[in-house]
């Protein structure tokens, strides 16, 4: 696969091979960027402004569908590269691709809905005989950077809105998981005015160095973890910043909830893509009331789920993204044994693949739950009562979503208020819709995505006054 400059596919010598993950052979390799083609991808989304301002809202509107249609006609492709370039369940893959061409339609629809508003400026003292209204007008050049475990549907959620509001991009997938998102470029690119969309593959600190802090670039949209999140906003400058980052979310199972939703939501939200989802449940504080019931009931259930080969459809767990990613989450889940949790069942790492794992006795401090884990791991904190539990639930720099169950509205209400995250879910948990504000709280990021809130981030208002 090629970068996408300028609106023409750019080569180098020099290449990054990308392997799957699934048994590490080959799938392809992408170029490595140079210092120059960064600078040349911004100079190129810069000069497209233009372009882009030229074009009329409909029109806009109409290339988004069109992108939407040419991505739905290629989608089981790019479900299998998914696959095969992250280890993702080919299952899940396609619900990635389900939710992208949702993503594309809800921008569509979004770019014609663009309003700036009136101000009565007589109300104010020297403003008679004077009207006032906003534009809402595009920053400019948006930077977007994204991480490996939604390669596709997180580079729509920045491009399309991006587009939407009339932006131009510069773009850097992750390196662990670039093709797809190259691919993508390339099918937006023939859409649009050259130089609207330009990608990039490289490393992080040169090319991602460059789109952060250039001055040609008006805003840094970026989703990836805490640590890369925060060395951004060091360099970035006065530039807008959205930081999506990482989760540590907790599942808060009260005495009085239906335990078997409760049971299907950890299943779901501690194994979905092998843990690998920010809003993948990462705690999972219960009642000790309750909590051999539905200890019980997880352990059978995790020991039903099929861990293998991604792309066969009855595969419910891949490998991790590559062998650091599984070894970290082997050495976790190790620490935590050392200091008193117990392994009921699971616990090995086999290459790149861990298994289902489930663990009690699990303190809130132990770094198991106090850092991200990003593996499949359902991990027990037992507490006595509600107050302990919503203290728990709070006890981490992380504030991304909670799910929590219980059948009593008091309780809901008094989760909605104390829990310190961006969502509050009740009897949900690891919830998206690609339409709905979605962004974290405390270390897990500013500013909101969905498509209609990335929008608001994307643009800006100037005032008019006429005499
Ligand atoms: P990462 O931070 O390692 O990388 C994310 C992106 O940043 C990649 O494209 C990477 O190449 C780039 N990058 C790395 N260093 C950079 C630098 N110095 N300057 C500019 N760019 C740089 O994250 P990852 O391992 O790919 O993804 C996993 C993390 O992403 C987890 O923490 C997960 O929770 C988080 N995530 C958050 C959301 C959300 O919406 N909140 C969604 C998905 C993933």
């Amino acid at each position: 696969m090629q970068m996408m400059i300028n609106g023409a596919s750019v080569d180098n010598e020099e290449k990054i091979t990308i392997k799957n993950p699934a048994d590490n052979s080959f799938v392809d390799t992408v170029p490595l960027a140079s210092l120059q083609d960064a600078k040349n991808a911004i100079n190129s989304a810069f000069n497209a402004k233009k372009d882009m301002m030229s074009l009329t809202s409909r029109e806009i509107s109409q290339i988004l569908f069109d992108i939407h249609d040419d991505l739905s006609e290629n989608l089981d492709k790019f479900a299998e590269l998914i696959t095969r370039e992250t280890g993702k369940t080919i299952r899940d893959s396609m619900m990635e691709m389900e939710r992208s061409l949702d993503t594309l339609k809800l921008s569509a629809e979004e770019s014609k809905r663009i309003y700036g508003e009136t101000i009565p400026i007589d109300a104010g003292i020297g403003g008679e005989n004077t009207l006032g209204f906003t534009l809402r007008i595009p920053l400019g050049v948006i930077s977007a950077i994204t991480p490996f475990n939604y390669p596709v549907n997180l580079a729509i959620h920045k491009i399309a809105p991006a587009i939407a509001a009339k932006n131009t991009v510069v773009f850097k997938p992750s390196i662990k998981a670039p093709l797809t998102a190259l691919k993508l470029t390339e099918l937006i690119n023939d859409r649009l005015p050259a130089g609207a969309v330009n990608s990039l593959t490289g490393d992080s600190k040169i090319i991602g160095d460059e789109i952060v802090t250039n001055a040609l670039i008006d805003k840094v949209s970026f989703t990836g973890s805490v640590e890369t999140g925060v060395s951004i906003t060091k360099k970035a400058g006065m530039k807008k910043i959205t930081l999506e980052l990482g989760g540590n979310d907790p599942l808060v199972v009260f005495e009085d909830a239906n335990l078997d939703d409760a049971v299907a939501a950890a299943v779901k939200g501690s194994y979905l893509n092998a843990g690998q989802v920010c809003i993948a449940i990462k705690r999972i504080i219960v009642d000790d009331k309750i909590a051999d019931d539905f200890i019980q009931k997880l352990v059978s259930m995790s020991r039903k789920l099929n861990v293998g080969d991604p792309l066969n459809p009855k595969t419910d767990i891949g490998p991790l993204i590559d062998l650091n990613a599984a070894l970290y989450v082997e050495n976790i889940v190790k620490d935590a044994l050392n200091n008193g949790a117990e392994l009921l069942c699971g616990g090995k790492r086999e290459g790149n693949y861990y298994q289902p794992t489930v663990l009690d006795e699990v303190s809130p401090k132990m770094k198991l739950v106090q850092d991200e884990t990003f593996g499949p791991v359902a991990p027990i904190i037992r507490v006595n009562g509600v107050d302990e539990a919503l203290k728990t639930a709070n006890n981490t720099r992380y504030g991304l979503q909670a799910g929590v169950f219980t059948e009593s509205i008091k309780l809901a209400r008094r989760a909605v208020d104390e829990i310190d995250a961006g969502t509050v879910l009740i009897n949900k948990s690891t919830f998206r819709t690609d339409n709905m504000p979605f962004g974290g709280f405390k270390m897990s990021g500013m500013g909101k995505e969905g498509v209609k809130y990335a929008i608001e981030d994307m643009t800006r208002f100037k005032l008019v006054i006429l005499g």
